[in-house]
Formats: structure tokens, C-alpha cells, sequence
């Protein structure tokens, strides 16, 4: 019997070749972006990856891929509760949100997540069914400038972690407003032009027409290309907020272009959209995406409260981004020249570690000729060997690996002239 992981997923493991298959890497994109979102004062939200289906299904809205290409991963529990892995970490979020009355603190509430995410989709470069994503979500305002601030992270997070080539794309797909002036224009445009559109965007044209932009098929691109434009419907408040959000843009110097035309995944997005993408990834290149969501969280069940956010693959991250890996390194490796060697170097092993040098030693049975060899394929930087007579003379000898040069020090009260021999 052999074993696979599932379809879609990949490993995290050492000598992995893929860029998001290397733990150091990983490691590199989170310090990273931790690192950015605690300098604008976000703070991290972690939130179960399934909950009840209707809450994923309820947010995304009955024109998104997540529920027309049925992308959600379900199960029933023994109550026969129908729950979903997440999909995505907005709905979660914006859940603990209300549960938690964090609305009654002083507003806005700025949040990140860092997480496994799940859809059933088919497998292509950066594209997976697990994938992670870095989020925010900054709730209980609708001030443009959070906007601005949303985008900015997220711009500054792929620029830190070097994403190549990004352009980010921003639009705005309006308030209510908006939406009954040209959503009836859009729809009527598009039943006219049915015989050319793929069979979801005949779908999507009665439900959520804003949404057939997304569709990938020629035939409804070209359709789309004489499309009407929403810029010219946008209502007053939504001109203004695009306009605001601009002028924040311009002033943080974060390059973007207007792009009538974006649309996005989720059918709760109102007013600001924005996407990043990449010139160095292939047919997937949106890196990261968000958006306004102001009437999500009523429609949870919460306050009247707008919010805005974001989530970005880390995966495409990793794909677009120079590499930006650090070999593994090893501080000492010890070898043992005497079975009865073995405990007193695990000892001084232990005594290095507690002042920060790292260390290692035989496990697999080797004699000094395979345990230097593995000093040496360990990267280490110094090998401690440890013999019969350095048992009796209470010494251990310190070999430089690089150089080669070797000393003997005294090991009888402890590690302090080992770890003066090795320069920490
Ligand atoms: P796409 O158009 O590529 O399907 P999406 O609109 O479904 O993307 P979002 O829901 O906005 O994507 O997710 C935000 C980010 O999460 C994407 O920009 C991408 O980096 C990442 N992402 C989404 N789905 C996957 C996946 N199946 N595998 C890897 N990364 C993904
Ligand atoms: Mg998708």
C-alpha cells in the first residue's frame, strides 16, 4: 500500500523545490508581513477552519464561484449540522467580529489572519485546494482612508517579500445607489448579447450580472468589451470615495491603475475593489484581492458598520517573488569517537543550546568517518569531538570546519570555554 497527499495539495518539506514548498521561505513571507501589519497597528484574529456552510454561502452569494462551481469542501457532523471548511477568512472574521461585540470598542477594529484556506478546484500552477492566504479586515468604518491603508499593505507586503512586476488595479463598483442605476442597463445589454455568453454569465446575468466581468470565456469577454461602463453610473458619495481614495494613493506614492472593469469574486463587495497581480506568474496572476463590504456585517447580524479587506495567496506570493532563501546553518555538530561518549556530548549539546548555538549529533550509528561526513553535509560550522581520552582528560576538541584547524578545551565544568572556542 502506498500513499499520496490528496489532489490539490502540496508538502512544506526540506529540499522542496517549488518556492512555497520550502519551510524557509515561509518562515521569511510571514516574518515579514507580521512584521508590516504591527506597524499600522493590526492585530492577529485566528478563527476555526470549517464552520456552518450557510455562513460561507451566505457572504460569498449565490453568484460566486465558491457556491455556482460548488468550490466549497462540506461535511456533516454528527448532528447532521452542514458545515464547510473556509473558503475564505472575511466571513469568519467578520462572525468573531460581531460575536465578540468587538464593534463596541472604539472603532475601526483592525485585524489579520494568517491561514489554510480550501476549495475544491482543479489543479493548475498556483492553484490548489489548500492554499494559505495573509488577510486583513479593517471594520466598523467606511472612511475612504482605511482604504487607502488596506491597499497600501497590501502593496507593501508583496514589495517586502520582493512580488515582481505587480500592478494593482482599483475600481469602484458602487453604492446601492449606483447599483439600481446600472445593474438594470448592464442586464438588459447582456440579454441581448445572450447567444454569446457562456452558460454561467446567462446564469450570473440574472442573479448578479456585475459578476459575468470575472468570466474568463472570449465570447463574453468581447460581449463585455462594449459593455457599459459603471464609471458613468457611479452616484455621488461613490464618486467622492473613489476620488478620496485616489488622493490617498497618489500621496503614499502606491502606483496603481483604474480598471472599470474589475469586478470581483465575492458578491458582498460594494464601492472600493482593488487587485494586485503579477507580471511573473503565468495564467494565475492575481497575488492578492479585496474590497468594501459595507453591507456585510449588518446582513450578519451585526451594527450597520461598513469594512474593508483584503486576502493575498501566499502560495502566488511566493511564485511571483525573487527567492529570497537562507541556507539552513548549523552552529556544531558533535561526533563521538566512544559509545560511552554519546551522554556526556548530549550534555554539552544541551549546555550550548540554553545560550542560543545550535547543535547536533550522531543518531544513526555512524563511525567517525560517516559522523564527519556528516558534520560536514550539515553545514556545520564547527564539529566538538569527544573521545576516550578526551572523556578522561575532561576536554573536547573543537575542529573549524572550514579551515580545518583544531583545539582541545576543557569541558570538565561545563560549556564556557567550548562556546569561548567557537566565538559565541
Ligand atoms: P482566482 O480568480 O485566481 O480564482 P479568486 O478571485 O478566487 O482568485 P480570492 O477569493 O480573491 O481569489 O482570494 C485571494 C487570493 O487567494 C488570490 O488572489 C490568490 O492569491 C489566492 N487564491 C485563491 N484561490 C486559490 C487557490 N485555489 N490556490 C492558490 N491560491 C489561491
Ligand atoms: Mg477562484
Amino acid at each position: 500500500m502506498s500513499y499520496k497527499g490528496p489532489r490539490g495539495t502540496y508538502d512544506v518539506y526540506p529540499g522542496g523545490r517549488e518556492p512555497h514548498e520550502r519551510a524557509g521561505l515561509w518562515a521569511f513571507v510571514e516574518d515579514r508581513a507580521r512584521g508590516i501589519l504591527g506597524l499600522h497597528n493590526y492585530q492577529e484574529i485566528r478563527t476555526p477552519i470549517f464552520e456552518e456552510i450557510e455562513l460561507f454561502a451566505r457572504t460569498a452569494g449565490e453568484a460566486s464561484d465558491i457556491v455556482v462551481q460548488k468550490e466549497m469542501f462540506t461535511f456533516r457532523d454528527k448532528g447532521g449540522r452542514e458545515m464547510a471548511l473556509r473558503p475564505e477568512g472575511t466571513p469568519g472574521a467578520v462572525r468573531a467580529y460581531i460575536e465578540h461585540n468587538l464593534f463596541k470598542l472604539a472603532q475601526p477594529t483592525k485585524l489579520f489572519y494568517v491561514g489554510p484556506m480550501f476549495r475544491q478546484e482543479r489543479q493548475q500552477k498556483g492553484r490548489y485546494r489548500q492554499h494559505t492566504q495573509i488577510g486583513v479586515e479593517a471594520l466598523g468604518t467606511s472612511d475612504p482612508l482605511v482604504d487607502v491603508e488596506a491597499i497600501s499593505l497590501l502593496y507593501s507586503i508583496h514589495q517586502a517579500v520582493g512580488v515582481k512586476e505587480e500592478v494593482v488595479y482599483l475600481n469602484n463598483i458602487g453604492d446601492m445607489e449606483t447599483r439600481r442605476a446600472y445593474v438594470p442597463e448592464l442586464r438588459a445589454y447582456l440579454q441581448r448579447h445572450a447567444a454569446d455568453l457562456d452558460p454561467d454569465s446567462v446564469a450570473r446575468m440574472e442573479t448578479n450580472p456585475l459578476r459575468t466581468f470575472d468570466s474568463k470565456h472570449e465570447g463574453t469577454q468581447a460581449v463585455l468589451a462594449e459593455a457599459p461602463n459603471i464609471g458613468a453610473y457611479l452616484s455621488r458619495a461613490a464618486s467622492e470615495h473613489l476620488a478620496a481614495v485616489r488622493e490617498g494613493l497618489d500621496a503614499l506614492g502606491v502606483p496603481y491603475e483604474l480598471d472599470e472593469r474589475l469586478v470581483r469574486g465575492l458578491d458582498y463587495y460594494t464601492m472600493t475593489v482593488f487587485e494586485a497581480k503579477s507580471g511573473a506568474l503565468g495564467a494565475q496572476d492575481t497575488v492578492g484581492a479585496g474590497g468594501r463590504y459595507n453591507a456585510l456585517i449588518p446582513d450578519l447580524g451585526g451594527p450597520d458598520l461598513g469594512g474593508i479587506g483584503f486576502g493575498s495567496g501566499v502560495e502566488r506570493m511566493l511564485l511571483a517573488a525573487a527567492s529570497h532563501e537562507q541556507e539552513p546553518s548549523l552552529d556544531v555538530f558533535f561526533v563521538t569517537l566512544a559509545p560511552e561518549a554519546r551522554v556526556p556530548a548530549m550534555r554539552l549539546a544541551g549546555a550550548l543550546r540554553a545560550d542560543g548555538v545550535s547543535c547536533d549529533l550522531d543518531y544513526g550509528g555512524r563511525g567517525a568517518k560517516g559522523q564527519f561526513k556528516q558534520a560536514d553535509r550539515s553545514g556545520a560550522s564547527f564539529a566538538a569531538i569527544v573521545g576516550e581520552d578526551e572523556i578522561s582528560r575532561g576536554t573536547v576538541k573543537v575542529r573549524d570546519m572550514a579551515s580545518g584547524e583544531e583545539r582541545e578545551v576543557g569541558a570538565s565544568d561545563g560549556a564556557t570555554e567550548l562556546l569561548r572556542a567557537i566565538g559565541a
